[in-house]
């Protein structure tokens, strides 16, 4: 196994205004694989935010009338830093996320996709009406001061595809990362620090209070979240005091149809891969899969095979497609998922369970073999290796079953017949659905929830278009 040397005992502090500004009291957390603690990182207070507040203020003054080729230069010059650097993030984010390796160096190609890709993306005028009596445009000014907030599972792409918009659009952005993953969001803000003029990107980094007193904020104009139902709902409530704008991007409980036309050898490996990779931990997996009765059984026989072959183990070992789950609080929480299948006597495919001797937090992949449909395997989001195969035969059904439930983030159908496969993921309520796919995502592609997957949309135009105010501009050309 590859032994990676920390050759920080302490990190320098948040990134505000382009300088280290330490914090008295610190923290860390660990590497989810072997439960050994990573370096100190800040515990901001409430001066620190308002600090980092100050000088987004100011610096928006400036950033917002720089002008577009400008903020996309130096987007660019970013990226370029990004990637200079992203051995070592990619290291970082194995150590404090857990994910293998190899997708910790695929979240550093995306990331300098999505940031190469919103560089080019200006949100232009558009002309409502045009006559010789008047032009009415409508024109999209940046908000102010945006707040990211980002989760745990994906900490590197999910902060730059708010730092992304937010920045190109001409706003100024804090982000807050997850206490459980603040390493490489932190470095992400000192990679900043030489490029972007002081206060345009700044990173403060805490414990659990740190987001209500972002959230909070008066001068916080909007807030950008990524996380679980529960505390999207805290911090709409929280923002709506001071009526910031609020983009939130939560759970999801993913279906996939797969109707009785599919070549099962071929699309299993995919799929199995779409339900257990980054252990379960990502919003837009397969977390029910609908399987036509007349294949269910042949189906179920190769997933079981290929999951077989999945090896879960430390991110730095070879070939592994399942790491440890991030933290101790979720490793909890699947555990009671799996401990769901004893006492509700749930059928299993293929048992997984926990790797006792560990001293990570290891859990290996589980299919439970069509439970009934009002079972927490089914009605959940387990965010966990676990998922539970259902049978269908009446397509009106299945189309029914994948819509119930509060979440609406993607689902996906699987068919030879496109016209079939499209006419079914029309009817599909989900702010993203894929026929004969799942999870592809890009940054020119609106990316959201129905139902209580979120509300907005970030990426694509309508994504960065939620980081402006809309004007209505109206021209009157003869009047004097
Ligand atoms: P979480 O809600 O526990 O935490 C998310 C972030 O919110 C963290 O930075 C956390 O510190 C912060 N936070 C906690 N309490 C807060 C409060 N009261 N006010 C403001 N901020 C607060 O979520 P998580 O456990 O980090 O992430 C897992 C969840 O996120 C899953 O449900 C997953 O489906 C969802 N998720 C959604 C997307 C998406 O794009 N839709 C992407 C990734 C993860």
């Amino acid at each position: 196994m590859a032994t990676i040397k920390i050759d920080t005992t302490k990190y320098p502090g948040n990134i505000i205004n382009n300088a280290f500004s330490p914090t008295s009291e610190t923290r860390h957390s660990i590497n989810p694989s072997t439960g050994e603690p990573l370096y100190e990182v800040p515990v901001s207070t409430k001066s620190d935010v308002d600090a980092a507040v100050k000088h987004a203020r100011a610096a928006f003054k400036s950033w917002s009338t720089t002008s577009f080729s400008e903020r996309s230069k130096l987007l660019i010059v970013y990226a370029s830093a990004i990637e200079a650097n992203r051995e070592e993030l990619e290291k970082l984010l194995v150590l404090e996320q857990g994910k293998p390796l190899t997708l910790a160096k695929s979240e550093l190609d995306m990331t300098l996709t999505w940031l190469r890709a919103f560089a080019t993306m200006e949100v232009k005028d558009e002309v409502l009406d045009s006559n010789s009596e008047r032009t009415v445009l409508q024109t999209f000014p940046p908000i102010g001061v945006c707040c990211g907030i980002v989760p745990w599972n994906w900490p590197v792409l999910l902060n730059v595809g708010k730092v992304g918009p937010a920045l190109i659009t001409g706003n100024t952005i804090i982000i807050k990362p997850s206490p459980f993953t603040p390493y490489c969001d932190l470095k992400l803000g000192e990679i900043g620090m030489s490029v972007f003029p002081p206060g345009v990107f700044q990173v403060v980094s805490g414990g659990d209070d740190l987001g209500p007193m972002l959230t909070e904020h008066p001068g916080i104009d909007k807030v950008s979240f990524t996380g679980s139902i529960a505390t999207g709902k805290k911090v709409m409530e929280s923002c709506a005091r001071t009526l910031k704008r609020v983009t939130l991007e939560l759970g999801g409980n993913d279906p996939a149809i797969i109707c009785e036309d599919v070549e099962i050898d071929k699309i299993v490996p995919k799929l199995a891969t779409l339900a257990f990779l980054n252990s379960g931990q990502i919003c837009m997996l397969v977390k029910r899969f609908y399987i036509h009765e007349k294949i269910y059984d042949r189906f179920r026989d190769a997933m079981v095979e290929f999951t077989k072959t999945i090896k879960t183990g430390d991110g730095f070992e070879p070939d592994v497609l399942v790491g440890p789950i991030q933290n101790s609080m979720q490793f909890e929480k699947v555990k009671d998922m799996y401990a769901e299948i004893d006492k509700c006597s749930w059928t299993t495919a293929f048992s997984g369970g926990v790797r006792e001797a560990s001293k990570g937090y290891f859990i290996t992949p589980a299919i439970i073999d069509n439970p009934p449909e009002d079972s927490r395997i089914v009605t959940e989001e387990p965010f966990g290796p676990i998922v539970p195969l259902l049978k269908w035969s009446d397509e009106n059904d299945a189309i029914e079953r994948a819509n119930s439930g509060e979440t609406g983030l993607g689902a996906s159908v699987w068919t030879k017949d496109l016209a079939r496969g499209e006419k079914i993921a029309r009817q599909l309520s989900a702010g993203s659905v894929w026929v004969n796919s799942h999870f592809d995502v890009a940054p020119n592609v609106p990316f959201g929830g129905h139902k209580w997957s979120g509300i907005g949309t970030e990426w694509g135009i309508a994504g960065l278009k939620s980081y402006c105010n809309s004007r209505s501009l109206w021209i009157w050309k003869n009047v004097m």
